[in-house]
């Protein structure tokens, strides 16, 4: 039997399927059922009506469908791909902030762990971030853990202070100004389009600001040809899948190591075995629940 013959019989007879973020690997973005960013996925595991889900992705996006999804199980094929980024929220520091500053709302990226979002007052991702800001109803905002995504939203929201945590994702700060000009000597007729955790430099200079989602529908509408991206180069796969007849360049090289710890083998024995699953403590559970269910009824936009 083809590989492909043995995952399906598998999804079938385990009541299971695959979800894969952007930026797992090509082949294991083709065996998925449902290939999205953060959001994307959070809102499909929530409308599937099976009892297993394989979560292609990295630790706070597993956490956060299990959170979501309390009636199903959430299979993590690699419980040590993690978000570093996740990790630069320190809960002391966080606990004291929220002392000393009472009047103030919390609000955290998805890409946090559970006991930072069971801090929060509401999530956010990179598509909704600037509309959940400004929906909170106290006039200071703590963002967190993201400096370039909190430096982006305070762009926009002007009747708010909002105070950023000094986090950064490695991946997307890694790409530089020059490296996106350099790109540009080469590609002068090309789009440059930029995920808001980019630094600010390089945001100044984009000609488009978007989420994954966001740089997908804005290749399928763009009539030029080359793209200068400035996202994981993962992503690059599905835009040549899904936009095709361009040529898509990412400066820099941008690899999320952490997503590239799902293997195919690791996939396939978690649809056979149906584990790892992941176990979110019942009272954090209930904590995070709440600022993310906030995120999804909020819904996308900037
Ligand atoms: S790309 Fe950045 S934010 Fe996303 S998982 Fe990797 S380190 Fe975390």
């Amino acid at each position: 039997m083809s590989l492909n013959g043995k995952i399906e019989e598998l999804k079938e007879k385990n009541d299971a399927v695959i979800v894969a973020h952007n930026y797992q690997v090509g082949e294991i973005q083709n065996i998925a059922d449902f290939v999205g960013d953060s959001f994307g996925l959070a809102r499909k595991v929530a409308e599937l009506d099976v009892s297993n889900v394989v979560f292609c992705g990295v630790d706070f996006m597993v956490e956060s469908a299990a959170v979501l999804n309390p009636e199903k199980d959430i299979i993590h094929p690699e419980p040590n791909a993690t978000c570093p980024m996740a990790k630069m929220v320190d809960l002391d520091e966080l606990r004291e902030y929220k002392r000393k500053n009472e009047d103030v709302a919390v609000v955290s990226y998805v890409n946090t762990n559970v006991k930072t979002k069971a801090e929060s007052d509401v999530c956010c991702t990179s598509s909704n971030a600037v509309k959940v800001v400004e929906s909170v109803d106290k006039p200071k905002v703590l963002f967190l853990p993201d400096r370039n995504l909190g430096d982006y939203i305070k762009r926009f929201v002007k009747d708010k202070t909002v105070d950023v945590w000094d986090g950064y994702c490695g991946t997307h700060d890694k790409t530089t100004k020059e490296d996106i000009n350099k790109a540009l000597d080469k590609y002068p007729e090309a789009e440059v389009v930029v995920h808001p955790e980019c630094k600010p430099e390089v945001v100044d200079i984009a000609d488009y600001v978007e989420s994954t989602a966001g740089i997908l529908e804005r290749a399928k509408q763009s009539d030029t040809e080359q793209m200068i991206i400035g996202t994981e180069k993962e992503m690059g796969y599905r835009l040549k899948k899904e936009a095709p007849g361009k040529e898509y360049h990412f400066p820099g090289d941008p690899t999320c190591q952490n997503m590239k710890k799902i293997t195919m083998e690791k996939v396939i024995d978690s649809l056979e075995n149906l584990e790892p699953i992941i176990e979110v403590d019942q009272e954090l559970s209930r904590k995070a629940r709440r600022p993310l269910k906030r995120m999804v009824e909020i819904g996308r936009g900037k």
